[in-house]
């Protein structure tokens, strides 16, 4: 762990530095339309930690589409509202498979695999959607208190572009509602989820928004409890189990921190008692994960000693 933060930035910096060329490695998503125009060479670090420190280097404070990183926070907010009883309705094992795979979800009589990958996100939109009066305005709400900004906004562009190719999600909510999983009028769910997934917001923000699960559930900047203690544990199982997608087994090989990707390029990953790493850059491999984001990961927590295991 380095606690003397100018050998951190200076730490952070030469990563950056060395990551020039990967970046054409991978291929920024374009399932999506409205991620297809990002440009490619925009990448950024930052770590945030318990005692209040903010390290960042690039392009750090630039907001990108969040996408799934999303699925923690709706999470945390379904966790909460619903306590133990969300378990009766979705899993807590890896799929191994696609984050957006339809297969399994069949064989399994609708109960997604775990939360993290779009049925079970879709499942939990439908929690959200089912128990608030308005669920995207209270999951816009929890965002910009975590980040402490209320500029967070839902990029427009991206919600449309999501709606308008979201076939595949809505097959996955319509299968679920066909086996009595989904509560919500499937519209309605699919709505709260493209909202969600369209928040932008930058590697700062997203970095000191997760604080609490490096620090047992509470926020170490203002003491609020986010989530229980024992919420905040199950989180970060399965962060570690299923959050990079189904590279997730790998990245426990070789990184050893629970952590979370998205198709905007953004990966979250977790230091238990110490912070939140977030590194953002576009280009992805074939899981969806950023190219040049799960280097970074990779090896500041190789030189930092960070793997939890
Ligand atoms: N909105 C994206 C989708 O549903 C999220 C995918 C992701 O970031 O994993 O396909």
């Amino acid at each position: 762990m380095i606690k003397n933060i100018p050998d951190l930035q200076e730490k952070l910096h030469d990563l950056l530095l060395s990551q020039k060329d990967s970046i054409t490695q991978g291929k920024v998503a374009e399932y999506i339309p409205a991620l297809a125009k990002i440009n490619p060479q925009l990448m950024g670090v930052c770590v945030a930690t318990i005692d209040g420190n903010i390290v960042g280097v690039g392009d750090y404070q630039q907001p990108f589409s969040i996408q799934s990183i999303s699925k923690v926070f709706g999470l945390v907010m379904a966790m909460n509202r619903m306590g133990d009883s969300l378990w009766q309705r979705i899993n807590m094992e890896p799929s191994g498979q696609a984050f957006n795979s339809i297969i399994q979800l069949e064989w399994e009589k609708g109960i997604p695999r775990n939360p993290v990958i779009n049925a079970g996100a879709l499942l939990i939109s439908d929690v959200l959607a089912s128990h608030y009066s308005s669920s995207k305005l209270a999951f816009l709400t929890f965002m910009r208190s975590l980040a402490n900004d209320d500029n967070i906004h839902i990029d427009q562009n991206v919600y449309q572009s999501e709606l308008s190719h979201g076939n595949r999600n809505a097959a996955l909510a319509y299968l679920m509602k066909s086996f009595g999983n989904i509560e919500a009028e499937v519209p309605e769910v699919l709505n709260h989820y493209f909202t969600q997934c369209s928040i932008s917001m930058n590697c700062q923000q997203l970095a000191q928004s997760l604080l609490f699960l490096a620090n047992k559930g509470s926020d170490p900047r203002t003491n609020d409890i986010i989530c229980s203690r024992q919420d905040s544990h199950r989180v970060n199982a399965i962060l570690s189990t299923s959050g990079m997608y189904d590279q997730s087994g790998e990245f426990a090989f070789s990184v050893g921190l629970p952590a979370k990707s998205g198709v905007g390029g953004g990966i979250v990953a977790i230091v238990p008692n110490y912070g939140v790493i977030c590194a953002w850059s576009p280009p992805l491999n074939n899981y969806g994960n950023s190219v040049v984001g799960m280097s970074l990961i990779k090896s500041l927590a190789h030189e930092l000693n960070l793997s939890i295991y």
